[in-house]
């Protein structure tokens, strides 16, 4: 049942991606092999009934939750006959569409030279069947060579283009000085752009889908006379494919040259406790996981908690907790300091402004000792 439960829960956020890409989802086929076929990743039989969907209902797409193989990529297409998407390509997707400084739009095409390099076979036999096979004589694997030299040289210009402003953005955080530097950091969605909107009072973009930020944002804000800077980073995902863990390198940077990390929780998720889990891990790969920290736990207007916590709350408790009744809950157990809000309703926000200063001061304090 527990395993179902993440099956279903993997087809929404994949759907939701889906949707976040501009497509639109009619229908959701599932497999259960002890382990991916290794030539259509499904199964040939899985293959057929697919195909015949997508014949009878005039499908344009079919997106797999994984990563594909090339090879599994070009028999899958060959298969179905249907334009293939698989997880990484479409998160690629998404980052395309919504990069928006020139950093992140380099980033995201050198990501997806990457992940189109070992691909390139499928891309060759594609255009030899538009084509017709006539007139290319010859091509086979020299051209196919060709190609992969082209996009070698290119991958490498962007890689010393994106070392070139890494350096200028490495000094521009040094020219920051000693203004304590927080980062909002916490799974995709859960309301950092939000919660960097009300506290620094500016404009940043934030709408219900994934990857709404991809640029990380910098802004100063003040809580009682104390100034120091927010950053607002990219939203972290499940199975983040890993070119896209590299060529955001800069984004993680933020975080990793952080004073305090302001980890962002959507409470009213059912799943934010593997949201948690996904952040602290990633949190650990790039090193920054002994950083000071605060858990901020958001959207509590939004709350609904299932059965498998009524150890915590008692069901009548469900509605319109406070804050001390959130106190009781495993959540303030964590060795940070805990708080619970709701970025819209701005519930619990004087405290959470408060707890911020408190750790805010404690880093500003440490760095201009009186008796320097
Ligand atoms: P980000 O991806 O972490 O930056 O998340 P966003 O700030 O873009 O917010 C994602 C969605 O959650 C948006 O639709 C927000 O309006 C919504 N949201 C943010 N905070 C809250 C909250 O406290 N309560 C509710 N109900 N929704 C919220």
């Amino acid at each position: 049942q527990q395993e179902e439960d993440k099956l279903i829960e993997y087809m929404d956020e994949l759907e939701f991606l889906a949707h976040t890409a501009g497509a639109t989802v009619v229908k959701r086929f599932t497999q259960k092999l002890t382990q991916p076929d290794s030539k259509t990743f499904i199964g040939s039989g899985k293959a057929q009934e697919v195909r015949e969907y997508v014949k009878e209902n005039g499908i344009g797409t079919v997106i797999f939750d994984d990563e594909l193989s090339p090879s599994q990529l070009k028999n899958l297409e060959r298969e179905i006959e249907v334009k293939i998407l698989d997880r990484t390509n479409l998160i690629l997707d998404i980052f395309a569409q919504r990069a928006q400084t020139s950093y992140a739009r380099t980033q995201v095409e050198l990501a997806q030279y990457q992940y189109l390099l070992p691909r390139l076979t499928r891309m060759w036999t594609h255009l030899e069947r538009q084509k017709g096979g006539i007139g290319m004589r010859g091509p086979g694997e020299t051209e196919i060579e060709t190609d992969r030299r082209i996009i070698r040289d290119r991958i490498s210009l962007l890689k010393e283009k994106l070392k070139t402003i890494d350096r200028q953005m490495s000094t521009q955080r040094n020219n920051r000085g000693k203004v304590v530097r927080t980062a909002l950091v916490g799974y995709t969605n859960v309301g950092k752009s939000t919660l960097m909107n009300a506290l620094s009072k500016s404009d940043v973009f934030a709408e219900n889908k994934l990857f709404a930020t991809l640029d990380t944002t910098v802004r100063k804000v003040v809580i009682g006379n104390l100034p120091f800077l927010l950053t607002d980073t990219v939203g972290f995902i499940r199975k983040l494919p890993t070119q896209l863990v590299e060529s955001f390198k800069s984004t993680l940077d933020e975080v990793r040259e952080a004073d305090l990390l302001i980890h962002v929780v959507d409470i009213s998720h059912e799943s934010f406790e593997d949201h948690i889990a996904s952040v602290n891990q990633i949190l650990m790969e790039i090193n920054a996981h002994q950083k000071p920290m605060i858990m901020v736990f958001n959207k509590i207007d939004d709350f609904s908690y299932e059965q498998k916590h009524e150890d915590d709350l008692t069901p009548e408790s469900r509605k319109n907790i406070s804050l001390g009744e959130w106190e009781k809950t495993w959540m303030s157990k964590s060795k940070y300091p805990t708080v619970f809000i709701s970025a819209l309703t701005k519930e619990n926000f004087e405290e959470m402004k408060k707890m911020i200063y408190d750790e805010v001061l404690k880093i500003h304090i440490s760095r201009f000792p009186y008796n320097d």
